[in-house]
Parts: structure tokens; sequence; C-alpha cells
């Protein structure tokens, strides 16, 4: 890079802020999942920021979960969560955290607020005290049992804990200011009575904190500096402030909101996600067309092509969506040269070389990548029946196709030169065999320079192939189409998944293990599928065509 200028996002100078005043001695971040689904491509934004953050300035990275709402948090998503961060490379080392390890601290914490005076036993109804709010035009009420003492308020909070009360009957209310313009300051709830089995904790506590009052305890607790989230909780940044100001902490956690991430043409939200999966509409958390972390993974994506996309997506204030093919863009980048070039036959025609000899096989050397010499070369085997594309042969041909037609001669890649002689069809008119004549003098790397022709194309060995199942993808929604019909169900691409079950690979393409990817030349990008490939019944997923719609802005 020429011009080395160091431009910093907008946390990054609040955090140099901080600094600079002695704030904080060290910046501490952490990534806060609720354990209530799986991991999409929104939250490697904020793991990758938080991580970063974290890394370049020398400080610690917490991964935490937020798991003090008991109704909706399974096991199975704690271990994908924790298999996802660990993939995308943000390293919290031994600090490995749950929210409901706190729960005793955040009941000592609401005690500490009832014996300041700052909150309060309400026996208000959800609805009374939704009434009682107000709305932003018009202030709230005081509840009626606001003015409780101090003791009193101290044995109804215990006796809540000792499960005296029916689920709703009871609730711990901040007391801070009905009036307040903010709606979140007007006396929240901060715990709740809920007879509930929790993942962690089991039936230890029938009382939870709510997330508002939570959340910076479990902050504060881990000496976190800057609790980065996302911009709808900017409205909530007075509350958490409130919490932190009168539990007394001594260096509090500061707060600091950023844009969520939104992609075109895919679903991210986890709402969203679950309901695919949970209607059979998708293969699970994982089906390749989603942009879950563990989708992403299975579709071939690297944790590399996900860190340069973040990167260059930057950190916004302004919510926005960012075009799917920037993704892309960066996963094509990332395997661009790391992959070996191979040949795959997704739709395939036999080819005949009349004037090869029977059951003969040579082996030809074929480069891997001629952009990385250092990925070297590989055999492959040449004999009489190959497989090619149908789309590689036509019996008519338009202007400037260059492939094959009768009387036509093309290069095979890696090999010879062919003549099309013949070809025979079905009844219905379709091509079912070429007959070609190759020239054993056009070898590939022989240095032949007699003639030239203008078309290349790709090729197997019928009888040394493997028959493999390929699966192409298409974004799951279209935003030009509408991503939602009249009746709000989501309006989905027919196309989005396409099965090719009769396509014949290269032998070694044959035999890769689950989760190899490679780059079938003028195909794509392809990974071995985790879920359903077999050694007998190889399933390649098509990570990305090799053709952009996205330029970046070269800098
Ligand atoms: P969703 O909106 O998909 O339901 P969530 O916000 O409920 O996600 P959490 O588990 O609560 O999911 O989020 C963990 C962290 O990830 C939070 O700090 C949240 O702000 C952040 N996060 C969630 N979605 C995005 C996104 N699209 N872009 C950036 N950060 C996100
Ligand atoms: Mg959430």
């Amino acid at each position: 890079m020429e011009n080395e200028t160091v431009s910093k996002n907008f946390i990054e100078q609040f955090i140099d802020e901080d600094l600079a005043e002695g704030k904080y001695k060290e910046v501490v971040t952490r990534f806060p999942p609720e354990p209530n689904g799986y991991l999409h491509i929104g939250h490697a934004k904020s793991i990758l920021l938080n991580y970063g953050l974290a890394k370049k300035y020398g400080g610690r990275f917490n991964l935490r979960f937020d798991d003090t709402n008991p109704t909706k948090e399974k096991t199975e998503y704690v271990e994908s969560i924790l298999a996802d961060v660990r993939w995308l490379g943000a390293d919290f080392e031994d600090r490995l955290f749950f929210a409901s390890d706190y729960f005793d601290q955040m009941y000592e914490a609401a005690v500490k607020l009832i014996k300041k005076g700052k909150a309060y036993v309400c026996d208000l109804s959800a609805e009374e005290i939704r009434e009682y709010r107000g709305t932003l035009k018009e202030p709230g009420k005081n509840s009626p049992y606001r003015d409780r003492t101090v003791e009193e308020n101290m044995d109804l909070f215990e006796r809540m804990k000792n499960g005296e009360f029916a689920d709703g009957e009871k609730v711990l209310r901040a007391k801070i200011d009905m009036a307040s313009p903010n709606m979140n300051m007007r006396d929240p709830v901060i715990y709740r009575v809920a007879r509930m089995s929790h993942h962690n904790t089991g039936d230890k506590w029938c009382i939870y904190p709510m997330y508002d009052f939570a959340h910076p305890i479990e902050d504060a607790i881990e000496g976190v500096s800057h609790s980065i989230c996302t911009l709808e909780f900017e409205d909530h940044r007075p509350l958490y402030d409130w919490v932190v100001r009168e539990l007394e902490y001594e260096t509090p956690p500061r707060q600091i909101e950023f844009a969520k991430l939104y992609l075109t043409n895919v679903i991210t939200g986890k709402r969203y996600i679950k309901r695919l999966v949970e209607e059979n509409i998708v293969d699970g958390w994982d089906d390749p067309r989603l942009v879950s972390l563990s989708a992403l993974r299975r579709r071939g994506f690297t944790p590399d092509s996900i860190r340069m996309f973040m990167e260059m997506v930057g950190v916004s204030k302004a919510n926005s969506s960012v075009d799917y093919a920037m993704l892309e863009y960066c996963i094509r980048e990332d395997l661009k040269l790391k992959k070996s070039r191979m040949m795959a036959v997704l739709d395939p025609i036999k080819v005949i070389i009349t004037n090869y000899e029977e059951g003969k096989v040579e082996y030809l050397d074929a480069p891997n990548n001629l952009e990385n010499e250092e990925l070297g070369s590989r055999q492959i085997p040449f004999c009489r029946e190959l497989y090619i594309e149908r789309e590689d042969f036509m019996i008519e041909p338009p202007k400037k196709y260059f492939r094959l037609y009768p009387g036509n001669e093309v290069r095979l890649m890696n090999a010879y030169f062919v003549t099309c002689q013949d070809y025979k069809t079905d009844e219905d008119g379709n091509v079912t065999e070429i007959y070609c004549t190759y020239d054993p003098e056009t070898k590939s790397g022989s240095g032949f320079t007699g003639r030239k022709v203008k078309g290349t194309i790709h090729w197997v060995a019928a009888p040394y192939a493997k028959q493999v199942e390929v699966r192409l993808y298409e974004n799951i929604v279209d935003e030009e189409k509408g991503v939602y019909n009249e009746d709000g169900s989501l309006n989905l691409n027919p196309n989005s998944l396409t099965i090719l079950k009769n396509c014949y690979v290269e032998p070694m393409l044959g035999e890769a293990a689950p989760g190899e990817s490679f780059q079938f030349v003028r195909k794509g990008f392809f990974c071995v599928d985790t879920k359903d490939s077999t050694p007998e019944k190889p399933v390649y997923n098509r990570i990305v065509s090799l053709k952009s719609s996205f330029k970046p802005n070269k800098k």
C-alpha cells in the first residue's frame, strides 16, 4: 500500500479518548450471544469487531453467553455458537462466561438498589404497568406501590425469590422517573417471577433478571471497558448508565452502539432463519443457502473471506444493506490462489477419440494453478473415451462459438487438440456421442506451435472419472422481486437449489475429504459437503461461480 493513512472508526476514536483520559487501564470487550439460535453473518461482524478491538489495543476479549432468559435457550445452541466463534478465530482463551453464573450477584445488586431506595416491588399486572407507563407524548403515572418502605421491599423481594408468588404476580422495578422522555427510564422492570427451569441453574431460581438490568452487571463483573452493541440499544444507554452508576462499580463500562450488518438477498435474523428451519423449508441451520455461520462453513466459505468482508464493510452508525456480491467477491479472492484448478464436467456428454488406441491410458501433467506455481501439478489420465460439457458442443454453432462442432478443432485442456468428425443422436435428436480424432503432435507442454485453435474445453476420462452429485445455489430471496408475499410469508426463490446427480470429476476430486475445496475450471469454486458426502457418492456444493457482479473500489 502506497498511502498508509491510518483511519480510525468512531469506536476506536472513543476508545482512544477514554484511554487518554485514563478512564480504563485496559480494553476489554465481549461478544454476548443469547443461546437461542445459531449465529449468522451479522454476528460475525460483532465477533470480529469486538475481538479485533481487544487485539488491536492489547486487551482481552470474552465470550459470554447471555443466558438470562430460560425460555428459548438450548444446549445445542451453546455448542454451535462455541464452534462458530472458534472457527472465526476469535480467541477468548479461558474466558468463556455464562451470565447465569452471575445470578447470585445480580440478586445482590437488586438488594443493593432496594436498600438505596432505588428499587421497589410492584404488584401491578403487566397490562397495568403498560397503562401507567404513559406514551411518548404523555408522562407516566407513579405506581401505587412505588413508595413502599425499604423493609417492605426487602421482605417482598426475598419472598419473590422463595417462590411465594405466582408468575407475574409481582415484579421488582427500578425507581427512576415516570416522567422521563425516555420510556426505558420509566421505572423499568428489573426482576420477574417465572417458574422455568434454566439450562444451567436448573430450578434454583424462580425469579429472573431482565436484560437491561442484567447486561450492564455482566459487563461490570467481567471488567468490560467497552460494551459494544447494535443501534437498537441506543435508547437503553441511559438505563445502562443508571445501573452501573447506582451499583457504584469502580470502573463502569461504556456502551457504544454501531449499525447492524444486513446483506441483500439473504435472510439474516435468527427469528426468520429459525422459521425456515422449523418449517423444513431448508435442510437445517447449516443449509448452504443460509447465512448462518454453520451454513457458510458448510458451503465452503472461509474465516479469511469473512474477515476480509468485514474489513471492507467497516463499522458504521447508520443502518444499510451490503450487496451479497461483495461477500462472494471476498471468497473468490481468498480461494483464487490457494486452491487447485481441477476439471469437472457437470452436464456430461461422451466423446470418443476414434484414432486413440482402445484400452490405452496415459497420464498427463496438469499444473494445479497457473497463477500459483507452489501448488505444483498433478497427473491426470487420458484415454479414448472422455466426457465434456454438453454446452461445449453444438451441431449448428452461432457465430463466435469457438468450442466443439462438426469439423472444428479445439484444445482439450492439458491434453491434445481434437477435431470433431461426427456425432450420434437419439430419436429425439439429442446428441448422445461425439466422435473426434486427436493429433498426437499437439500434446500440452510439448512446445507444439504448428497451428492455433480458439477454443479450450475441459474434460475428464470416462472410465477413470468419479460420478458425483453437485449442488448449485442461488440466493434464497430476490429483493427485486420482493422478499415477502402479500400474506407476509417469505417469497422464496424456487431455483435456490439445483441438484445435478450425474456429474463426473477427475479421480482426485472423487477422493477429496469433506470440507475440502477446489476450483472447477470455468464453473466456480466447490466444496465437498460435510453432511451428505460419502466416499461412494461424493457431494460438492458450489461456493461461488467465477463471474462477478461486484467491482471493488480500487484504492
Ligand atoms: P437477531 O437480530 O438475528 O435475532 P440478536 O441480536 O437477537 O440477533 P444476540 O445473540 O442477542 O442476537 O446477539 C449477540 C450480539 O450480536 C449482540 O451484541 C448483537 O447486537 C450482535 N448482532 C446481532 N445481529 C447483528 C448484526 N446483524 N450485525 C451486527 N451485530 C449483530
Ligand atoms: Mg437478542
